[in-house]
């Protein structure tokens, strides 16, 4: 892309009533615009973003054997009575909303009594099941704080997925893949070493529910970590009994802040009875479907990346989630620049062309601000020393490279 194509513009200051560093650089260097508390558009770069991270989270539910569908941000009272969830006094965090005619709707904030509604349309024999259904969109929270920048949106974007299962024992099996596949999104994403599964409370199906929490000083969270288990218990749970149970050590465990980047959670029956959702097993009698849920929040991830990589000229995206691959600054070599923006694109490396008219200073902080994984400039004196000089966003070091060398140094 030609960054005199992209209407953004970088910000030397963020907005004066924003306090958290994600939103801070992600709306001096253009990937987000704040529009109001905890409601931020997502402009292009940050779309990119956005897409890398959803991509990353489909793949991985693809494996556990998860189908993607589009599940309806309106949402209707009646399906949320019969939880008993539509009340404000049970649920405090909805948006609602009215129809012409006076009926009540809402904006979803989660989709377990839909899902579970919808899917009597589809189950009815043991030979239906097991299903996982994921979906990956907005969803809308009047959350009572919005100071953690798009850690914490009144509207964010995330993957849900539903897990249906014909008993507990099934249900189980898929629990397992769930946490397999979410290691491999965290570690895809680049937080790998710094998000532990974290036991946190279960609700009335299991003792425990589980939480994967990332280290940061940003986080809303107390975990206590186990760093040669590589798990955590959140403070929600932390007594002696469940210690003791979970065989963990008090005297190492570790006590740090942490924001919750997804969660798994054993729902069994508690929407299943409600809507009727059941199955004929291979007796012929009717039994209840054991339901999960998953959440992952793909816009909290791109915040988290944000506080966990940058420094003071900006944001060092990892590479996996990178809106581009390569940033490509042509100082006065415009010719030439252009050639090698074409020979990348043509291999298909995606290039971030800055082929503004401006200082160089100003292409050299915008490059370190938007913090693309590698540096390509092109000037006169480059080109006098036999190439390019290409250099990475987290290193001090550069380099001249032969142009048609550049491919097998990026690779
Ligand atoms: P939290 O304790 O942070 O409020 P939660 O328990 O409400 O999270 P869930 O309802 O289980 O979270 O949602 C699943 C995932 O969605 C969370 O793990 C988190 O990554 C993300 N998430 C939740 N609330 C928000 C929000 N307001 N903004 C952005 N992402 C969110
Ligand atoms: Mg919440």
């Amino acid at each position: 892309m030609r960054q005199s194509k992209l209407f953004t513009k970088t910000r030397k200051e963020a907005p004066k009533d924003e306090v958290s560093l994600n939103a801070q650089l992600l709306i001096r260097a253009g990937f987000i615009n704040k529009e109001m508390a905890g409601v931020y558009s997502i402009l292009p770069l940050g779309l990119r973003v956005i897409n890398k991270i959803a991509n990353i989270v489909r793949e991985e539910m693809n494996v556990t054997g998860g189908v993607e569908l589009q599940s309806t941000a309106l949402q209707k009272q009646e399906v949320w009575e019969k939880t008993n969830r539509w009340s404000d006094a049970v649920v405090d965090n909805w948006f609602k909303t009215k129809l012409k005619n006076g009926s009540e709707l809402a904006l979803a904030f989660t989709h377990e009594e839909p899902m579970a509604n919808m899917m009597k349309n589809f189950i009815s024999s043991h030979k239906d099941l097991p299903v996982y259904v994921y979906d990956i969109r907005t969803v809308f929270r009047n959350e009572a704080r919005a100071k953690s920048g798009i850690m914490r949106g009144r509207e964010f974007f995330w993957k849900a997925l539903y897990s249906f299962s014909k008993n507990e024992k099934e249900h189980n099996e898929y629990y397992e893949k769930a946490k397999i596949a979410y290691k491999n999104v965290f570690d895809r994403v680049g937080l790998g070493e710094k998000t532990f599964m974290t036991f946190a409370s279960g609700g009335s199906f299991s003792k425990y529910s589980h939480e994967f929490q990332t280290v940061s000083e940003a986080g809303e969270d107390i975990i206590y970590i186990d760093e040669e288990k590589k798990i955590a218990v959140n403070r929600e749970v932390y007594t002696d009994e469940v210690l003791k149970d979970l065989d963990l050590n008090k005297e190492k465990l570790v006590e740090k802040k942490a924001i919750e980047v997804g969660n798994i959670f054993s729902l069994g029956y508690k929407f299943s009875e409600p809507f009727g959702l059941k199955y004929k097993d291979e007796k012929g009698e009717d039994q209840f479907v054991f339901m999960g849920c998953y959440g992952i929040g793909i816009s909290r991830l791109m915040g988290v990346i944000v506080e966990l990589f940058n420094d003071s000229r900006g944001i060092v995206w990892p590479e996996a989630v990178s809106p581009f691959a390569v940033h490509l600054l042509s100082l006065g070599q415009d010719e030439e620049a252009e050639k090698i923006y074409n020979q990348l694109e043509e291999k298909g490396i995606e290039v971030l062309f800055d082929d503004r008219d401006v200082r160089a200073g100003e292409k050299f902080a915008d490059s370190d601000l938007i913090g693309i994984p590698w540096r390509i400039v092109v000037s006169g004196k480059s080109l006098e020393k036999g190439g390019v000089e290409i250099k990475r966003r987290n290193s001090q070091e550069s380099e001249i490279v032969a142009v048609d060398e550049i491919i097998s140094k990026l690779r």
